[in-house]
């Protein structure tokens, strides 16, 4: 008999972000494979032992997607308590709900947790909320890894501008010229507030703000990198001065 492998969300990167049960079963754990999502504060906390880095490898590269299931599988089979600690909520673009699949096709049961998403966490510690009934009455999440140039873009950006709600950009710094172009092509007003907000509740988070006109040359300056959100609507223009 395989062990239950908990695939659990840890929050934003702030360890009292974490849920209790999170916690707990981390506490209870035997593994733990991780990336660097959950951030330093939450990785060093777990001890060393049972921790296990799949963001990385030895030579720099990134453990492939069927190697972290793989693993998955083995340790479940040898019926290990595994943790499976991923940043934020594990089913927002974290590649959660393929390892749940892997897990289940295999006999193998899985528990789901979910945590706080940096997509709402963390342009909230920045007073930037993701609706306001002035501002945003919607809310929508998309990946910023697609290039919106390509022709069967997996992101509609023109249905997004046309929601008129707040828009989450995630894994979206690198190609944030592009989409904001996109955005402004499709009717967007230029002067849209945008903020980006990185490593949002580690003791470094930032947030910086402009417009979607400004904002490329506002992350430059700032040199903003990942892991960072952008905001794009109204709220993005709330919460002052960080
Ligand atoms: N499952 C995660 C998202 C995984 S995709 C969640 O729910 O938060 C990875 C992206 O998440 C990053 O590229 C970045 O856009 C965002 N991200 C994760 N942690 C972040 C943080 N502390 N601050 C800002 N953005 C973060």
């Amino acid at each position: 008999m395989s062990s239950t492998v908990y695939l659990v969300g840890s929050g934003p990167g702030d360890p009292e972000l974490l849920t209790v049960k999170a916690r707990r079963l981390i506490r209870e754990a035997d593994v733990v494979l991780h990336d660097k999502l959950p951030g330093p504060e939450i990785i060093e906390s777990i001890p060393e032992g049972k921790r296990e880095d799949v963001g990385k490898r030895a030579g720099g590269e990134r453990t492939s997607q069927e190697e972290i299931n793989h693993r998955l599988v083995e340790l479940a089979r040898e019926g290990k308590r595994v943790v499976r600690l991923k940043g934020g909520d594990p089913f927002v673009f974290g590649r959660g709900g393929e390892e749940l699949e892997h897990l289940r096709e295999r006999g193998i049961d899985v528990e789901v947790v979910p945590g706080v998403t940096s997509a709402l966490a963390a342009p909230a510690v920045f007073g930037i909320p993701a609706t306001h009934r002035d501002h945003a009455s919607s809310v929508s999440l998309v990946t910023g890894h697609e290039d919106p140039t390509k022709e069967e873009s997996a992101v509609d950006w023109e249905a997004l501008a046309a929601t008129g709600g707040t828009i989450v950009v995630l894994m979206g710094v690198g190609k944030l010229p592009e989409y904001a172009a996109a955005l402004r092509e499709a009717g967007m007003d230029p002067e849209t507030p945008v903020a980006l907000v990185e490593k949002g509740t580690w003791p470094e988070g930032r947030a910086v703000r402009g417009t979607l006109e400004t904002i490329v040359s506002v992350r430059d300056e700032a040199g903003i990198e990942p892991p960072a959100v952008t905001v794009i609507g109204g709220v993005a223009g709330l919460g002052g001065e960080p």
